[in-house]
């Protein structure tokens, strides 16, 4: 037994799961998941000194790869000064100034301490500037585990969902709403059933959470014209897109305006944060200047503060890196395409910027329904096959890969020459 399994057997019994985070437990792989001791540039390596390309990244904010020497020289220094005060700090100021100038549409950032806490803290937002209940969101979009957004479609989408989680009232999720993805007429509908009560309309731009799927043309324009007719706020889950597909995240990808951004691990470079962001008018809403509630002790946190402006500062100075890691991408998703295809295996690879996914289906995936055809035995396959290649992929069918700026050819084509491997033993 490997030490990665022996410390899993210890885990199981003072974590639930051995883990804390679900998806970490290699559940959807039928495996015991690897214990990481140290990472660098795209590079991981486990307690049994195995070393894997890596693309999962931290779930996304490791874009400039793993232990990247600037944000780790920005840490070391802020650690020096104190780990924490629950004071104002000048860092704070220079991020939201450095967010609301790179970030079309935002005047104003208020720092939480993850993508979960945003997201609720920005629906919350809408809730008290429009005066309205309901929202919508879209079927197998995720926007971290606050209680209304844990929610499956009901089996009539006019109505509200089910709780989508134990503990999770339906007095509450009754209030939210679901959308597919991609189908503009499952909106307006919902919109048309409840008018004048819907205070928002959330979505990740680029599906991130199903595997990767992109906005098909015109949707993210259509939600803005509905969201604008309806008299809703538009948010945009930017946990994933923000800072990844450009440095003005979707907003500037696509060319449509939200009314709120949420932002999450990639603006702290790996350290826990999260932020929403929007107008000056929406944001003095919140507490102290207006009636909307929130608050956090460790939000703002000098560390991370440190390395999150350590990072998008360097974003800002290499913006040539977002066509380099696109075109990384773009490389990769090709080569996995004809790897599958010579070994006759079925798959769809979806990639936008730096975001890809292979899916284990015949047919294009554009929306859930497509995605949820996956087989994803056959991705656990795929999985254990690339790791057993000293590839680290997502343990489970309905995430991304990331790619990062430390990714190089070399991990690419090692990358690939594993998957034409892989894909012929399925
Ligand atoms: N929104 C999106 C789009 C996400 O992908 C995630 C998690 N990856 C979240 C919100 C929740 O973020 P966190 O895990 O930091 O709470």
């Amino acid at each position: 037994m490997g030490r990665s399994e022996q410390l899993f057997e210890q885990a199981v019994k003072v974590l639930p799961g051995g883990v804390n985070s679900p998806v970490r437990a290699y559940r959807a792989v039928g495996m015991a998941p690897r214990f990481i001791t140290r990472a660098e540039g795209p590079f991981l390596w486990d307690e049994d000194g195995e070393k894997y390309i890596d693309y999962v990244c931290s779930w996304g904010p490791m874009i400039l790869g793993h232990n990247h020497p600037v944000v780790r020289e920005a840490v070391e220094k802020a650690v020096k000064d104190g780990l924490s005060f629950g004071a104002p700090t000048r860092r704070e100021v220079e991020i939201a100034q450095l967010m609301v100038e790179l970030v079309p549409n935002i005047e104003m950032v208020r720092m939480v301490n993850s993508g979960t806490e945003a997201v609720m803290s920005a629906v919350r937002l809408a809730r008290g500037a429009t005066g309205r209940d309901k929202i919508i969101k879209f079927e197998g979009c995720y926007h971290g585990h606050s209680d209304c957004l844990l929610v499956n479609a009901g089996s009539s989408a006019l109505a509200g969902g089910h709780p989508s989680s134990a503990g999770v009232p339906e007095d509450i999720v009754k209030h939210t709403l679901t959308a597919q993805f991609n189908d503009l007429s499952s909106v307006e509908a919902l919109l048309d059933a409840w008018p004048g009560q819907v205070a928002c309309v959330i979505v990740e731009p680029v599906a991130a959470n199903m595997g990767v799927v992109g906005p098909a043309p015109g949707f993210l324009e259509g939600l803005r014209k509905l969201c604008d007719k309806s008299g809703a706020l538009l948010i945009f889950d930017e946990v994933i897109t923000g800072f990844r597909l450009a440095l003005g995240g979707a907003q500037a990808y696509f060319g449509v305006k939200a009314d709120l951004v949420t932002f999450g691990k990639i603006i702290g470079g790996g350290m826990p944060v999260g932020a929403y962001c929007g107008s000056r008018a929406l944001m003095e809403q919140v507490a102290p200047c207006g009636p909307v509630y929130q608050a956090g002790t460790l939000s703002g946190n000098p560390v991370a503060m440190a390395a999150g402006l350590a990072q998008l500062t360097y974003l800002k100075d290499h913006p040539e890196l977002y066509d380099d890691i696109a075109a990384k991408a773009a490389w990769l998703a090709g080569r996995l395409r004809k790897a599958a295809e010579a070994a006759g295996v079925p798959v769809a690879v979806n990639q936008i910027g730096s975001l890809l996914s292979p899916f284990f289906t015949p047919t294009e995936v554009t929306a859930f329904v497509d995605a949820k055809g996956s087989d994803v035995g056959r991705y656990a396959k795929y999985f254990q096959g690339m790791l057993r290649h000293g590839v680290a992929l997502a343990p489970a069918q309905f995430e991304a890969m990331f790619v990062s700026a430390a990714h190089t050819q070399a991990e690419l084509e090692a990358t690939a020459r594993a998957a034409d491997a892989v894909f012929a033993a399925l």
